[in-house]
C-alpha cells in the first residue's frame, strides 16, 4: 500500500474551518474525523469533496468525528456515499465501489500520548490533543489496515429506487434492505425486531389527544 503523506498546510486549515463552522466549535475528534478523511480519500487516490459517488466510507460512531470525515471527503449520507455502523469507535474504512478496494483507518492507540509531543507547553490534554492532531504527520496519528469486506460494495451501496412492500406490516421497502423469508419480503422490524416495539396504532389524529401516561416512560 502506498504511503500516506499530508502535512499541514492551507488546505487542511480550510477544512478544519468547514468543519468548526458546521459543528459550532473545533474539537480533537473533528480534526481526526479530517485528518483521517483526508488520508483515506487520498490513500485509495479519490481525493474529496467527491462529487461523485466512487468513495465510500463507513464510519463506526457519529457525533465530531463524522462531521470531520465529511468535510474532509465530501462524503455524505444523503448522497449515499457515508454509513454509519456504530460501534462507538472513532475509525472509518473508505471503500473504492469500482474496486472494491477498502482501507480502514483509526487514530493510533497511543495517539493521545503521542499528541503531547506536538504541542509543547500545553499542559491541558485537550488542547494539546486539538493542537497535536492538526500538525502530527499521519504515520504518528494513524494506523492503516486494508481490509476485505464481509459483503460486496455493490450489495452494500444497494440499487437506490427499488421498492416493495412488507409482507407483514404493508410498510414500503426501499433500496432492497428487504429481509426475504420463506420467499416473503419482510422489513429488517418485522424479520428480526427493530430498536422500536410497537403497541397499537393509532390514526394520526388521535396520537396527540392519547392518554400520555402511555408514553411516558421518565
Ligand atoms: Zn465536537
Ligand atoms: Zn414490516
Amino acid at each position: 500500500m502506498s504511503k500516506i503523506e499530508h502535512s499541514i498546510n492551507d488546505d487542511l486549515k480550510q477544512l478544519l474551518q468547514q468543519a468548526a463552522a458546521r459543528h459550532s466549535h473545533l474539537c480533537p475528534r473533528q480534526v481526526l474525523g479530517v485528518r483521517i478523511g483526508l488520508a483515506g480519500a487520498a490513500a485509495l487516490g479519490l481525493p474529496g469533496p467527491r462529487r461523485d459517488k466512487r468513495l465510500l466510507v463507513i464510519l463506526e460512531t457519529d457525533g465530531c468525528f463524522a462531521d470531520g470525515v465529511e468535510t474532509a471527503t465530501g462524503c455524505t449520507v444523503g448522497h449515499r456515499t457515508l454509513r454509519v455502523e456504530d460501534y462507538g469507535k472513532i475509525a472509518a474504512t473508505f471503500i473504492d465501489v469500482k474496486t472494491e478496494q477498502a482501507l480502514r483507518i483509526i487514530p493510533r492507540l497511543d495517539v493521545r500520548q503521542r499528541a503531547a509531543a506536538y504541542a509543547p507547553g500545553e499542559t491541558r490534554r485537550y488542547f494539546a490533543q486539538l493542537a497535536g492532531y492538526q500538525v502530527m504527520p499521519d504515520e504518528e496519528l494513524l494506523a492503516v489496515q486494508t481490509v476485505q469486506l464481509t459483503r460486496p460494495a455493490a450489495e452494500i451501496v444497494s440499487r437506490p429506487g427499488v421498492r416493495v412492500n412488507c409482507a407483514t406490516c404493508g410498510e414500503e421497502i426501499v433500496n432492497e434492505r428487504e429481509v426475504l423469508v420463506d420467499g416473503r419480503p419482510l422489513c429488517h422490524a418485522c424479520a428480526y425486531g427493530g430498536y422500536y416495539a410497537t403497541s397499537i396504532a393509532l390514526p394520526v389524529a388521535q396520537i396527540q389527544s392519547a392518554p400520555r401516561a402511555e408514553y411516558d416512560y421518565a
